[in-house]
Order: C-alpha cells, then sequence, then structure tokens
C-alpha cells in the first residue's frame, strides 16, 4: 500500500500501459482517477479500480482539451481536496519517413504528446506547490533518447518530454514537486498494433531478454516512482527497456 490515498490522474489509463498503471495504483491504495477519451473504456477502467478495492473516478475527455482537462481537475480538487500525482501517459503514433509525414500527421502527435502533457502539468501545478507536495511522471521512451526510423514527431515529442522534465524538476523541486520521466523499450499494447510481424521480431530479438516488455514492468516503475520511496529521485529518466541500447 505504497500510495495509500494518494489522489492520482493517469492520462490515457483505459489500455496498455496506462490500465496496467491504474491498477497497479489501485492495488498500491491510490485514489485513481481515469482519464481517457471513451466513456465506455473509462467505465470499464473504473470498474476494475473498484473491483480492486480502490477508490476511483473516471473522465471521459480528449487531453488536447484544455478547458476539458481544467474542469477535470477543478472536479478531481473538489472531490478529493487535492491531487499528488499525475502520471502523464496519453499518447499516440502517426508514422512516416520524414519524406512522406503530413502536416496532419505531425501535429496531431505534437498535440497529443507534448502539448497535452503540458495541459495537463500546467493544470495541476499550483495545487501541487500549494500543498509542497506531488509527483508528476512523463512518458517518454527509448525513442526520445535514440531516435527511430519512421518516427520524426513521436521521437520530437519523447525528447521534448524529457526537457519538460528537466525543466519542471527545476522549477517545482524547490517547492516540494518532483517531476520524472519513464522511457519504455518495446512494451507489448495496442500502440505497436500497425507493426509489421517481421519488424516485431527483429524489434524481439534486439533486446537483451529477448522479449518486449509487458505493461505491468512499466506500471511497477510509476509506482515506484509515485511512491516516497523514490523521494530522492527528482529530474530524471528511468529507461526501462530490458537492455535493448545497451
Ligand atoms: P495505447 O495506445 O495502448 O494506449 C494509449 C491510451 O491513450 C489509449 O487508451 C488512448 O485512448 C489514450 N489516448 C490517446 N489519445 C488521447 C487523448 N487525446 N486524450 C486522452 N486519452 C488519449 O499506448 P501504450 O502503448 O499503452 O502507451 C502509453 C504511453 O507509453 C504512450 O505515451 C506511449 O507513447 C508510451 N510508450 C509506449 C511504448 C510501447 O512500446 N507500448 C514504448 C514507449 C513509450
Amino acid at each position: 500500500m505504497r500510495l495509500k490515498n494518494k489522489v492520482s490522474i493517469i492520462t490515457g489509463a483505459a489500455q496498455g500501459i496506462g490500465l496496467a498503471t491504474a491498477l497497479k495504483f489501485a492495488r498500491e491504495g491510490a485514489i485513481v482517477i481515469v482519464c481517457d477519451l471513451r466513456q465506455a473504456a473509462v467505465d470499464a477502467a473504473v470498474a476494475q479500480c473498484r473491483e480492486l478495492g480502490a477508490l476511483a473516478d473516471g473522465f471521459a475527455l480528449d487531453v488536447t482539451d484544455r478547458t476539458a482537462v481544467d474542469a477535470m481537475v477543478a472536479a478531481v480538487k473538489a472531490r478529493h481536496g487535492r491531487i499528488d500525482t499525475l502520471v502523464n501517459n496519453a499518447g499516440i503514433t502517426k508514422d512516416a519517413r520524414l519524406q512522406k509525414m503530413t502536416i496532419e500527421q505531425f501535429d496531431a502527435v505534437i498535440d497529443v504528446n507534448l502539448r497535452a502533457v503540458f495541459h495537463c502539468a500546467q493544470a495541476v501545478a499550483d495545487t501541487m506547490v500549494e500543498q509542497g507536495a506531488g509527483v508528476i511522471l512523463n512518458a517518454s521512451s527509448v525513442v526520445g533518447i535514440y531516435g527511430n526510423f519512421g518516427q520524426t514527431n513521436y521521437a520530437a515529442t519523447k525528447f521534448g518530454v524529457i526537457g519538460f522534465t528537466k525543466t519542471w524538476s527545476r522549477e517545482l523541486g524547490p517547492k516540494g514537486v518532483r517531476v520524472n520521466a519513464v522511457a519504455p523499450g518495446f512494451i507489448e499494447t495496442p500502440i505497436l498494433a500497425t507493426i509489421p510481424d517481421k519488424v516485431m521480431e527483429q524489434m524481439r530479438h534486439d533486446v537483451p531478454l529477448r522479449r518486449l516488455g509487458k505493461p505491468e514492468e512499466i506500471a511497477n516503475v510509476y509506482a515506484f516512482l509515485a511512491s516516497d520511496e523514490a523521494s530522492y529521485i527528482n529530474g530524471t529518466v528511468i529507461e526501462v527497456a530490458g537492455g535493448l541500447t545497451v
């Protein structure tokens, strides 16, 4: 119960790493705030958290909509009185080589993976500073450290959130708020659905552990970073990639 009663907003929590994180936080005693696009998927994730005995609420919204994000944060504060953790997990891909990438593909990924991370963090920052405590966790990627073929837009956002992490850790650290990023390698979730089998096989082979990661293996790291066990970890990026980049 490392996260007992910690009010934790998790974006993109209806599936994949976000859902695994919501369930892990629920098991660790957190009050889980599930945020994702579709109401039915949000309701299903909230129900799973409650089955684990957690207090959980859901918000169906698009994190690129600042008004909706502000309304969610206000509602969470009104109901629970505080916000302890924000996991900026929602993310998308729209891959194409540099010469083929459309402005629409570029903008869509920047909006969700970068601009919305700014929206969500800005929306909770005042509350966390007033509390003198809080944790913001950003979803980066090994692609944000090393780049990747066909991912100009995605790589820029994942590198960008590392910039956010380091900047916010300097700005908010003195006020008691820790900010860190997690850089997963290749994790088995629907986000990999469009990758051809042959490429997936090569990805498995490239990892020294010879397998893809599981969403729960990222959720475990978020839970640790959100907990008081990580009280001196600030402004860092933790790579969770099975040794992919060694
Ligand atoms: P996923 O596609 O399985 O889940 C992403 C979730 O975010 C979905 O439920 C989706 O509905 C939600 N979402 C997307 N746009 C949204 C929006 N505008 N507003 C609210 N919710 C929105 O992805 P995943 O694999 O679980 O990835 C989660 C995060 O981890 C992403 O930021 C991703 O870039 C990052 N990541 C994933 C991997 C991987 O291999 N799976 C590797 C590195 C980093």
